[in-house]
């Protein structure tokens, strides 16, 4: 990372190991990226297989719109840059987080059948830019897993249009992505979702409804 990116490296190890410490971000799972300009498009990526909660700042990746590593550094970026490549594109977004909890593995397979999770009447909505009262009905999109990363990029690019106002998607059986104009406002985001999947989650679970 050149400078200026340093600062940008240390903000996601810092988003990175909260995210561990809660559980989201368990082993080498989950990635984070950041912007670091958008035209030529050059983003802080986290590497491939490195544990999250151990994650350290040199060790975060630029990339180019294509995944490659600019720089003289080695490394590998995460599997999923592509996908964190497309939704900065579709969505003009500043940072992309993408978390693997308990709770938005378990409700992305639940819900499946359904194409999403409509999450409707709850405060803590608020905490989506944008949303104003918690009677906002926000469409949570699944979409099926695949390790095919350029069509699973085309998936989410279509996804993403169809449903504009959409914070974030779930991968079935895998996780959640959400993102933000900036880094602060992408970490709320997934804090809110993992917040309201674990309230709808532990709900359907008290009510024996969990299949
Ligand atoms: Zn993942």
């Amino acid at each position: 990372m050149s400078e200026g990116s340093g600062e940008i490296a240390a903000a996601l190890v810092g988003v990175a190991r909260g995210f561990h410490a809660r559980g989201w971000l368990l082993g080498t799972s989950g990635n984070l990226s950041a912007l670091v300009q958008r035209e030529p498009l050059r983003i802080a990526m986290s590497p491939s297989g490195v544990d999250k909660g151990e994650l350290r700042a040199e060790q975060v990746l630029s990339i180019d719109e294509h995944a490659r590593i600019l720089g003289p550094k080695g490394g590998k970026p995460s599997d999923e840059s592509l996908l964190h490549i497309r939704i900065v594109k579709e969505r003009g977004a500043g940072a992309v987080l993408h978390t693997h909890s308990v709770w938005n593995t378990i409700l992305s397979d639940v819900y499946a059948r359904d194409g999403g999770i409509k999450i409707e009447g709850y405060e803590m909505l608020k905490g989506l830019q944008g949303v104003r009262t918690h009677e906002h009905a926000e469409w949570l999109p699944i979409i099926e897993n695949s390790q095919d990363m350029p069509a699973l990029a085309n998936t989410i690019g279509e996804t993403l249009n169809k449903h504009k106002a959409a914070h974030g998607f779930l991968l079935r059986r895998h996780g959640l992505y959400s993102w933000g104009e900036n880094l602060a406002e992408a970490k709320r985001h997934i804090e809110i979702f993992e917040f309201l999947l674990e309230t709808i989650g532990r709900i359907l679970h008290i009510r024996g409804q969990m299949i």
